[in-house]
């Protein structure tokens, strides 16, 4: 069973199905397939070689996971977790149905994707490979139950196994706590993409776009697109987290004001926003006049689910805790994509889900009552760096590589990984400036010098 049908869970679900996992179901919530990147107009997605649209890197990996016999419900949440094996119904659920996936239980609800023409089999361009596991014995092993609600009611599932694909989301301005009026017109990014790419509304006429990533960017280009003028671009870092000649060409060649150092106060205007007050860090204060707002990026895990699961979540991440094959602290369940770290390009979220559903086979493959890996050796960083992803080390479960995140600009950062006082690991990053907003990644090569009994293992920076 799979939750969430961005490109994690979709290329898992294409691996899974593809390798004779058996029953294979992707559960979503929104009407169609896709993530994130059934709003994501601009191009950029997919392999180098032949860059696609949001919508268009989309439909392929759902016509992928299709074709390999995956079968996508949209329109299904998923609301919690059941009690332990068997699959019985919840008495709290009215209506309730018993569906066991991957045992071949033929009845299914929800509408499920239609397998377009002419699609291959197997995971789609642009997507990595899957590594092996070694499994530890921890109990207690229960298969996971998930209770669904969609079309046609709510539903309780058991699952041989579970991958997590759940996403990442922007906080909202309550959220980041930006005191003011409560106007229309406040949008998140993925707000501002659905109006206008999904549901061709009016969004306003001068907008401010709050962060300067490259998410941030794409919001810009949104605006423009809806016949809107983008008033500036506001950040309290002291440039943009963008390549410098993209920043260059947004400013110099389209006139849009980067205002650095600079933190919104305060939204204005009832009814409709009217302007926001800004703050620069040396004390001057202004309004920027404007009827429309986006907040962009400072994106959170989507770990509700995970939560309710009581599954460990990492405290840099605030995603689930995962070893290198991305197993949680729960038996039975995987975790790939953006709900593991907020927001890394498609790829990495489609590369995550790949290894995922190589885990699972793994797993499948062993016996579901063969045991699961302990919690492992707690992977940390040191600050100014963020999070680093996975954060669990087990010794069977090497990943491919780490990413992880500074929380402040780094020149020429080399990063150190040590256990105790032994060094096990030095790398120096190429190319040279860390960004806040940009992912960095770390080489698994030291994995095989790990102490088990030796205690966590931290990552440092130094520049
Ligand atoms: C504005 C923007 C621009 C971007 N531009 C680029 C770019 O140019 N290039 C690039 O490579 N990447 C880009 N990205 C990043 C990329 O879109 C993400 O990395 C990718 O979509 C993450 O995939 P995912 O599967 O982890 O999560 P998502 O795409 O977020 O998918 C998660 C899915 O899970 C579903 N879900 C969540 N909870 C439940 C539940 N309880 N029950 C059922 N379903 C659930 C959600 O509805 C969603 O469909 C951009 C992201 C944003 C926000």
């Amino acid at each position: 069973m799979v939750v969430g049908a961005g490109p994690a869970g979709l290329v898992a679900a294409a691996r899974l199905a593809s390798s004779g996992a058996g029953r294979v179901e992707v559960l979503e919530r929104e009407q169609e397939a896709g993530g994130v990147l059934r709003h994501c107009a601009h191009g950029g997605f997919g392999s180098r070689s032949r860059p696609r649209t949001g919508p268009e890197y989309a439909h392929l990996l759902a016509e992928a996971a299709a074709r390999a016999g995956a079968v996508i419900r949209t329109g299904v949440t998923v609301l919690d977790w059941g009690a332990s094996s068997g699959a019985m119904a919840s008495p709290g659920l009215p209506a309730a149905r018993v569906s066991e996936a991957g045992r071949g239980t033929p009845d299914h609800g929800g509408a499920s994707a239609a397998v377009p023409p002419g699609a291959g089999r197997g995971v789609p361009e642009g997507v990595g490979g899957a590594g092996g596991i070694g499994l530890h014995t921890v109990g207690p092993e229960r298969e996971p139950v998930l209770r669904v609600v969609g079309p046609r009611g709510h539903e309780t599932i058991a699952a041989r196994a579970v991958v997590l694909a759940t996403g990442a989301r922007e906080r909202p301005r309550t959220a980041r706590l930006v005191p003011g009026t409560r106007p229309a017109g406040v949008y998140t990014t993925g707000e501002l993409q659905q109006a206008v790419h999904l549901f061709g509304q009016h969004i306003g006429t001068r907008a401010v776009v709050v962060g300067a990533e490259n998410v941030s960017y794409a919001a810009a280009d949104t605006v423009r697109a809806a016949g809107a003028e983008v008033v500036a671009l506001v950040t309290e870092q002291p440039r943009a987290q963008v390549p410098l000649c993209r920043a260059q060409s947004v400013r110099l060649g389209r006139g849009i004001a980067l205002l650095t150092d600079t933190t919104v106060t305060e939204l204005l205007g009832h009814g409709r926003l009217s302007g926001v007050r800004v703050r620069h860090r040396d004390g001057r204060a202004t309004v920027l006049a404007c009827d429309t707002v986006v907040f962009t990026g400072d994106f959170i895990p989507d770990h509700e689910l995970a939560r309710r699961g009581a599954l460990v979540l990492d405290a840099g991440t605030r995603g689930p805790a995962v070893n290198g094959s991305l197993h949680t602290s729960r038996y039975g369940v995987f975790a790939a994509g953006n709900v593991l770290h907020a927001v890394e390009p498609a790829a990495t979220a489609a590369r995550e889900g790949a290894r995922a559903a190589g885990a699972v086979l793994d797993f499948l493959g062993t016996g579901a009552g063969a045991g699961w890996p302990g919690p492992g050796l707690a992977l940390t960083v040191e600050a100014p760096l963020r999070w680093i992803a996975p954060n669990r080390i087990s010794p069977a479960n090497r990943p491919e590589q780490y990413v992880l995140r500074t929380e402040v600009t780094l020149r020429r950062p080399a990063l150190y990984v040590r256990q105790g006082g032994r060094l096990l690991h030095r790398e120096r990053r190429v190319p040279g400036t860390a960004l806040p907003h940009r992912t960095l990644t770390l080489g698994a090569g030291w994995h095989d010098r790990v102490d088990p009994e030796g205690g966590q293992v931290r990552v440092s920076a130094e520049a």
